[in-house]
């Protein structure tokens, strides 16, 4: 399920969702809910809240030895968001004292997340209920698990917040606050009408919950400003203030709200299961908390890191160095083999004085396009390279003129590469795996659900197309290259190492700057199939 692989790395049902034959095989009560599909698959219907229910109570009892009862006509957790959840805060709250000691406003019927917290860490909790219904079943299902030392359940008014919770415990400094506040101003939000993008698909599940469970006034916005509010007078009773969001558009606003009222560590993430998104924000008043990257900078920060790469394995490097003419050594070989191609390909190239014997390495700076010609019969070549953005005037089919030529601002880059499969919602296979976990189906709760698409783009699927592409031959001339003047108009930069690992070589492509990582992607094929064919030449 899409979006899967971005859930927690804690998350116990990251890569393994849950086996639904197996459940059923092992509670009678669940195996009600559990049909076989056409294709012989265990699947269970998630439009069904009963269907929800039985899930997540045996979730609670197979994975956390918990036994929790929940009427059907109020909110029903589902467990991988709620530990995605509980890990964030874990991440938030890492090097603190333990046990810590968190206020979770809103328990709900089920009283998850103090369940959960309790049992995995021992935490202490304060959870706050308005609904007279889901406070006793809070207070129930933390009595029959014997979480009484843990968890007290306390009921508030509606109008407030933290202030009232926390009126009678003065001394307390607590770790954490967390919320999942009920997400819809009014009926229609909560039915989906204007929440969801017209072109998305109605919700794959049910949206369970009572109306003062899943609506506020003002929705989630204002009840998220409201508990913003109470931080600014208790600032620094507690560490850490957060609260989960259903809605993307909600972060901006209230991000703002905490940067208006001078609130020094803000951040936010992403909670990632099945089809489902949510996202979290949570802020400190305290100077010296550590403060975990939001999820963007994150991959930001790990594409940036990330170097294309390939290796010529120990064998290849025997050939390609009778081949080599200047180098002796194996790094020395295949760099000169690409110092040779890269002068062919006219892509101007530095050597950078070497710091490691083991390593050389080189700064590129390419200014046309010259790696994309081939005749057309090649036809896989072509199908690969069709799939892969071109600087505009190698192309064939565009009239923009050369930059590094025309001396002409450079022209927008070409579209951002889709990895095939990754993009449709609710595409077959979204559907084929709906019902393998509960993990690949997290119910909507009648929020904004959205898709991993952000990470198709990129150097792996790029790569991987490469790998089944016959080594690229120029059978015509690069078409001549004007003297270029590298500071000024250049398609990018990146250098280029070369290096040993045990006994083979890897290149490594990093990337400088320019304008379209995909252009640097391209090369890097190009390279890697002009070495590998020298090899398979021979
Ligand atoms: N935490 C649970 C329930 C979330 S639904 C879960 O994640 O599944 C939101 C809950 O907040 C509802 O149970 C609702 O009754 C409660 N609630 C609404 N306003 C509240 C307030 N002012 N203080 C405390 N709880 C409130």
């Amino acid at each position: 399920m899409a979006l899967n692989r971005s859930m927690h790395p804690r998350n116990r049902y990251k890569d393994k969702p849950p086996d639904f034959a197996y459940l059923a095989s092992k509670y009678p009560d669940f195996q009600k809910h559990v049909h076989t599909s056409l294709a012989g698959r265990a699947v269970v219907n998630f439009k069904e809240p009963e269907a929800v229910r039985a899930l997540t109570c045996t979730l609670l009892k197979e994975d956390f030895g918990l036994t929790i009862e929940i009427p059907l006509e109020r909110l029903i957790p589902t467990v991988p968001l709620r530990l995605n959840y509980i890990h964030w805060v874990e991440d938030l709250t890492d090097g603190q004292k333990q046990p810590r000691r968190g206020i979770d406003i809103g328990t709900g019927a089920s009283c998850i997340y103090p369940l959960l917290g309790a049992t995995m860490n021992g935490w202490y909790f304060l959870a706050t209920e308005v609904d007279d219904i889901c406070f006793d079943y809070a207070t129930r299902n933390v009595e029959q698990n014997k979480l009484s030392d843990l968890v007290k359940v306390v009921k508030v008014p509606q109008k407030t917040l933290l202030m009232d919770a926390l009126k009678e415990e003065t001394e307390i400094v607590y770790d954490f606050c967390m919320c999942n506040p009920p997400f819809f101003a009014n009926q229609l939000e909560a039915k989906g009408v204007n929440s969801r993008n017209s072109r998305r698909p109605p919700p794959s599940s049910v949206n369970t919950g009572g109306v003062t469970e899943i609506m506020a006034e003002g929705g989630e916005l204002e009840f998220v400003k409201r508990i913003i509010h109470d931080s600014l007078q208790l600032k620094k009773r507690l560490r850490w203030y957060s609260c989960m969001l259903g809605k993307k558009c909600s972060l901006t606003p209230l991000k703002e709200e905490l940067r208006k009222q001078g609130v020094p560590k803000v951040t936010h993430t992403e909670f990632c299961q099945g089809r489902t998104m949510r996202w979290a924000l949570a802020w400190s008043f305290y100077e010296d908390v550590v403060v975990p990257s939001p999820p963007s900078k994150k991959r930001k920060l790990e594409k940036t890191r990330k170097p294309l790469s390939f290796t010529v394995p120990e064998a290849g490097v025997k050939e390609l160095r009778d081949k080599a003419s200047g180098g002796s050594g194996p790094v020395d070989s295949v760099a000169a083999l690409l110092e040779k191609t890269l002068t062919d390909l006219k892509v101007l190239h530095k050597q950078v004085p070497r710091r490691n014997p083991e390593q050389r390495s080189l700064f590129l700076t390419a200014v046309e396009n010259t790696w994309i010609h081939g005749r057309p019969k090649r036809r896989e070549q072509t199908r690969q390279l069709r799939e892969l953005p071109r600087a505009p005037h190698c192309a064939g089919t565009s009239s923009h003129a050369a930059p590094a030529a025309a001396g002409t601002p450079p022209p927008p880059p070409p579209p951002a590469l889709k990895k095939p499969g990754t993009t449709s919602h609710g595409n077959s296979q979204d559907r084929n795996t709906e019902a393998k976990g509960a993990s690949a189906n997290e119910p909507s709760e009648g929020g904004e659900q959205t898709e991993a698409s952000e990470e198709a783009a990129g150097e792996d699927a790029v790569m991987e197309a490469s790998t089944c592409t016959e080594p690229q031959q120029k059978e015509e001339p690069p078409s001549p290259t004007p003297t270029p003047t590298p500071t000024q108009h250049f398609l990018f930069k990146c250098l280029l190492n070369v290096l040993l690992e045990e006994a083979d070589v890897v290149v490594e492509m990093h990337w400088v700057e320019g304008q379209n990582k995909d252009l640097m992607n391209q090369l890097c094929i190009y390279l890697k199939n002009t070495l590998l064919k020298l090899v398979t030449k021979t």
